[in-house]
């Protein structure tokens, strides 16, 4: 297995400029001697162009939050991907199920985002996971497959290995009730099993992430479990010294 870690924050809307300077500041020298750990921080909008200026030449990446599929058009508020790339952005959150719930965004707008950003230059983290409800009844693969599916969906199969797939579970985002490791790591290896049966070989090059009120105390568990590459962090991320605490559990993976 050769895959690198990625620590994704996810800022949500939270952060004027100012406050991702300051942030930003604290957080690069706290990473600075992570090798082998990719670092991003997905910030709102208004913050990517201070941030991609202020993180340039670091281990950080800067991401966003959502996109359009579109590269342009008449989409009142959008942003589309080649904006993002021209601003030196390297990756977009797509299909967190924040934007699912609020936004009413389906399959078809994801699955299309997920190919949109490929083909512009972004790395997409595709986002899937299940209600507690689906969970209790017994759903959970049935919905992880048709995300996994119709999300990938519009996306060529040499290009699959690019995405990489959050693995969140609804009811672990925000909640404080963060996955155990075996339902973390049985649900990272479905997911990867789903990309291998679409193109085989590509579940061993895929990233699969956890995501789910991950925090500095509990990253190290779940980043040492066998198929889960990652881990995408609100909460936590939102403070200099826990996401970097969390960054450096990732290190751990890697040695
Ligand atoms: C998220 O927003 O993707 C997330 C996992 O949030 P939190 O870490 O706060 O649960």
């Amino acid at each position: 297995m050769n895959r690198t870690p990625l620590i994704a924050g996810n800022w949500k809307m939270y952060k004027t400029v100012g406050d991702a300077e300051r942030y930003i500041q604290a957080l690069l020298p706290r990473v600075a001697g992570l090798e082998g750990v990719e670092i991003a921080i997905a910030t709102p909008y208004t913050a990517l162009a201070a941030m991609v200026d202020s993180t340039r030449g670091s281990r950080v990446g800067v991401y966003a939050q959502n996109m359009h599929e579109a590269a342009e058009g008449a989409f009142t508020g959008e942003i589309s991907a080649p904006m993002l790339v021209e601003l030196d952005v390297a990756g977009v959150v797509i299909g967190h199920s924040e934007r699912r719930q609020y936004f009413a965004e389906n399959d078809r707008a994801v699955s299309l985002k997920v190919a949109a950003a490929l083909q512009a230059g972004l790395l997409p983290i595709l986002c899937v996971g299940e209600t507690e409800e689906e969970r209790l009844a017994g759903d959970t693969e049935r919905k992880l497959r048709h995300q996994v599916q119709e999300g990938l969906e519009h996306t060529p199969p040499e290009r699959i290995a690019e995405v990489a797939i959050a693995y969140e579970p609804i009811w672990a985002i925000g909640t404080g009730r963060v996955a155990t490791p075996d339902q973390a790591q049985e649900a990272a290896s479905f997911v990867r099993a789903l990309v291998g049966a679409l193109r085989a070989g590509v579940d061993d090059q895929v990233r699969v992430l956890y995501g789910g009120s991950v925090n500095a105390a509990n990253a190290a568990e779940l980043l040492a479990l066998p198929d889960v590459d990652g881990a995408l962090v609100g909460g936590a991320s939102l403070d200099a010294e826990s996401f970097a605490a969390i960054a450096a559990a990732a290190r751990e993976r890697t040695r």
